[in-house]
């Protein structure tokens, strides 16, 4: 989901439809509060902020965005008419990833949001996953197993996501808990291994997809060799 902030009625249709027509799911929203109340209700994957708005500049709308716990790691390109060099770095020093300047051609705005989605590593969201006996359903938060619904907790939610986006590929402990639980958490820590192991016995008959790597991660695999 692609959030664009923009008060100018043409250009937020137009962008809107160039998004969709590309693949991407997009919202548009004319006012900081309609925007603000929506990045509560869902968070996007990248944000098209515009810089002339009503209420508020997106300068100040920027700054909030990258002080908000959960926002805080969302890319945001710039859109705006002010292209002078004073705004463009005051625009990237408040933490935007990229600039465009008005007016712009709406393949050169996908292109742009492309690049930054491609340097932030942001997939898009996958709607279902199936793996064997497994299904799970990010959108719906949903995991069953042979047909049957498992409940799991938000932190083995995760993982397991994080495991069906690399299949077959040894996910080291760094790597999972720094994605489930931020940087700073000590590679010794038993967290990890105690979620996995939740995680497989919740995962009953599927459990065994996860398998281990030792001394190095874990791999996530319906394939048994
Ligand atoms: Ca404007």
């Amino acid at each position: 989901m692609i959030y664009l902030l923009e008060d100018e009625e043409s250009i937020r249709k137009l962008v809107i439809y160039a998004l969709e027509s590309q693949g991407f799911r997009a919202r548009g929203f004319e006012t900081p509060a309609a925007f603000r109340e929506a990045l509560k209700q869902e968070l996007p994957e990248l944000i098209l902020l515009d810089i002339m708005l009503p209420e508020e500049n997106g300068i100040s709308i920027l700054k909030s965005l990258r002080k908000d716990p959960a926002a805080k790691f969302v890319p945001v390109i710039m859109l705006t008419a002010k292209n002078t060099e004073y705004d463009r770095v005051e625009g990237l020093d408040a933490g935007a990833d990229d600039y465009i300047s008005k007016p712009f051609g709406m393949m050169e705005m996908v292109a742009r949001v492309r690049a930054v989605m491609r340097r932030a590593s942001v997939k898009p969201a996958r709607s279902e996953y199936r793996a064997g006996i497994l299904y799970v359903s990010p959108e719906r938060h949903e995991v069953k197993v042979d047909g049957k619904n498992v409940t799991l907790t938000y932190k083995e939610f995760l993982l397991l996501e994080l495991f069906l986006e690399h299949r077959n590929l040894v996910l080291t402990r760094e790597i999972l808990l720094d994605k489930i639980w931020g940087l700073g958490v000590e590679r010794e820590n038993r967290t990890l291994d105690v979620h996995i192991h939740s995680l497989r016995a919740k995962l009953g008959p599927a459990g065994h997809y996860i398998q281990t790597i030792r001394g190095i991660g874990y791999l996530f695999s319906e394939d048994q060799s």
